[in-house]
């Protein structure tokens, strides 16, 4: 069943649907099952090993690219001890291969032919690899500024790549406009993208034993990711797998922080702000849709959230690359928050650290090139 953020309507999940079809609010998957832990072992190493809990009737309609169950690293940032969730190890290089896997397999049980979505990049890729494996026409929606590397991806994969002048808000309402003649497949919409998200948590948790850490940073854009760890974790919190809620930590860019600056001055809700250039173009959203439940979700786990500006991402992708460990520039605003978090002696050196990391660095090529060009002449 699915519920609606706002009104809190409900709705079957055997019908498709992306949106409240009373308030037009976002739907949430509400599942009672998990997983039954003792047959894991036996299961193979993607996130369906979790399948009883993503809302997918028939296990036919799964649509897998191997996605999921990515390494945890042991690693030290600056002297603390943490853990890199290495999901920019996924099929297409980042972790929205969680949710796409799950939605698109969800269409496919609804019996969808095509579908419409806007990214800015990574989510775009991530579908419409999903989209091809399902045999889905995939209409993807980014803002004409997004780099050539993310573009040729989405491409390769067969997808229908529109570009969209202006704002990143733009390429939303030209996609949301085109899904009246298709299906609207956003990951900032689909309550079976966020299921699939959940499954960070469950790994991060299984991988330690079931022993929860004590902090995870992620970095927050649209939000789906923080949710989908929040949801996850408090699963396992409710079914007595883990005995106590990690605090989570949110990180966004300093040049486009509305969730940061909403919880700073402890307001409920999120409102949009005006945004500055930044190389974390994935997190750069002025006006997140869930932006109330991200609040919510980092409260109720005693978390915090954390800007970062685009110095202290390069230094966390150099020394990141240091260590053989290679991510895009918004993938490493989360290490780079815990020289933060560390720096404001927020951290015990016993305390269990889990860093996901979002992207690869090979989305990044051209940015890449251009900053060693840069430094090059500089030198
Ligand atoms: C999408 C994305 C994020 C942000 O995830 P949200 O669910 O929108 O908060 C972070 N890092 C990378 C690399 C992404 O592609
Ligand atoms: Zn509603």
């Amino acid at each position: 069943m699915l519920i609606c953020a706002s009104c809190s309507q409900t709705a079957s999940d055997h019908e498709p649907t992306w949106c409240c079809c009373s308030c037009g609010g976002y739907l949430t998957l509400l599942n009672d099952k998990l997983f039954p832990t003792t047959e894991l072992s036996q299961r193979a190493a993607t996130l369906w090993r979790y399948r009883e809990a993503l809302g997918i009737a028939c296990s036919d309609n799964v649509v897998s690219l191997g996605e999921g169950f990515t390494p945890l690293l042991a690693e030290e940032l600056g002297g603390q001890r943490v853990l890199f969730k290495a999901d920019q190890l996924c099929p297409t290089g980042s972790f929205k291969d969680r949710g796409a896997s799950v939605m698109i397999s969800k269409l496919k049980e609804w019996g969808i032919s095509r579908l419409v979505i806007d990214s800015s990049g990574n989510a775009g890729a991530s579908v419409a690899a999903y989209a091809a494996k399902a045999g889905i026409v995939a209409d993807v929606y980014i803002p004409s500024y997004t780099s050539g590397g993310k573009s040729a991806q989405i491409k390769m994969y067969g997808a229908n790549l529109v570009k969209v002048p202006g704002s990143r808000e733009d390429t939303t309402a030209a996609a949301v406009a085109a899904a009246s003649e298709s299906f609207y497949g956003s990951h900032n919409w689909s309550p079976f993208f966020v299921a699939g998200l959940k499954t960070l948590a469950y790994e991060i948790c299984e991988q330690l034993a079931w022993q929860a850490p004590d902090w995870v940073v992620v970095p927050v854009g649209g939000g789906s990711l923080v949710l989908g760890v929040y949801h996850g974790l408090r699963e396992l919190l409710t079914a007595g797998l883990i005995t106590r809620m990690p605090r989570i930590v949110g990180v966004q860019a300093d040049a486009c922080s509305p969730v940061y600056q909403a919880w700073k001055n402890q307001k409920g809700e999120v409102t949009p702000v005006p945004k500055g250039p930044t190389i974390a173009e994935g997190i750069s959203i002025a006006n997140p849709v869930k932006g109330r439940d991200i609040l919510s979700a980092i409260t109720n786990s005693r978390g915090l959230l954390v800007t970062v500006n685009d110095e202290q991402i390069m230094e966390a992708i150099f020394t990141l690359s240091r260590k053989g460990i290679y991510v895009e520039p918004t993938a490493a605003a989360a290490p780079a928050a815990v020289n933060v978090l560390r720096q404001r002696g927020l951290l015990q050196p016993r305390e269990t650290v889990v860093v996901e990391l979002t992207g690869s660095g090979l989305k990044a090529t051209d940015k890449f090139e251009q900053f060693l060009a840069m430094r090059e002449q500089s030198n």
